[in-house]
């Protein structure tokens, strides 16, 4: 503190604020310490903060340590640096959303989740989306050309993807089977339901989401899209591979998920 510079302390402040304090631009923490003798009053609020500070420094002054590099937390100045402390510290804290859980579940395959938080946050760039912001798009969807497309659309409202999303989970479903994303949302956020069957259904909703996606991205980019019956077959084998995967780490309450995930296919 006794050799490190006022200035770098005091840059905010600008030249003004210097000459105002009456510090030198190359002072020390310790000249600019000793200069204050009399506690004076300055119209910028932030410059009795400052000599608040200074005259608090002055007790400090005069000890022979040496200076040390100190590091902000949030329980005060260490001399340890902490990546984690100084994200917290620079960080805008929010709340956290209450399905953050239900998306980034454990077993979960994250960039399923990943595309799955963007269709939560609806800041996929859906045509509606990007109709706001360039007029004169065509919004029609690629996937059943009947509809404009959204968030909602896609994720199953249209023909196409509601006959992918319906072989995933009607079986598993029954009479509680819907295509609207609000009640979807609903049934991949219930904690109450069995936990294989919530898996399943979270596990194939994430999966339509991303595969469904990706196949609606091709046709945009003039790629050859699967057909139906092909994308509905490769969707169940990847769910059913991953099933035996978590049949494997045996999670509690999750014994014979595979053997639930055969029984409801119709
Ligand atoms: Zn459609």
């Amino acid at each position: 503190m006794k050799n490190r510079k006022a200035a770098t302390f005091l840059y905010l402040l600008g030249d003004r604020g210097i000459i105002d304090m009456g510090i030198r631009r190359a002072a020390t923490v310790e000249e600019a310490v000793l200069r204050v003798r009399r506690r004076r009053w300055y119209c910028a609020a932030v410059l009795n903060d400052i000599e608040a500070d200074l005259t608090a420094l002055q007790g400090h002054i005069g000890n022979k340590m040496e200076d040390t590099n100190l590091w902000k937390h949030e329980s005060g100045f260490k001399s340890n640096f902490s990546t984690f402390e100084t994200w917290r510290m620079v960080r805008e804290t929010r709340t956290q959303c209450d399905w953050v859980k239900d998306i980034w579940f454990s077993q979960a395959t994250p960039k399923f989740s990943f595309i799955a938080w963007l269709a939560m946050l609806d800041t996929m760039p859906t045509m509606d989306r990007v109709s706001r912001w360039n007029q004169g798009v065509d919004t029609i969807c690629v996937l059943c050309k009947n509809a404009h497309e959204s968030r909602d659309h896609l994720f199953f409202e249209c023909s196409f993807t509601s006959q992918v999303w319906e072989h995933l989970v009607k079986g598993i479903l029954s009479n509680d089977y819907t295509k609207d994303w609000h009640e979807v949302v609903q049934l991949i956020t219930d904690s109450s339901m069995e936990k294989k069957k919530l898996f399943c259904i979270r596990y194939a909703f994430q999966a339509a989401v991303n595969t469904l996606w990706r196949e609606r991205n091709k046709i945009k980019h003039d790629d050859k899209p699967m057909l139906l019956h092909a994308l509905k077959k490769m969707l169940d084998k990847g769910i059913r591979n991953k099933l035996s995967l978590v049949k494997a780490i045996r999670g509690k309450g999750m014994e014979e998920v595979l053997q639930f995930w055969f029984s409801t296919r119709l």
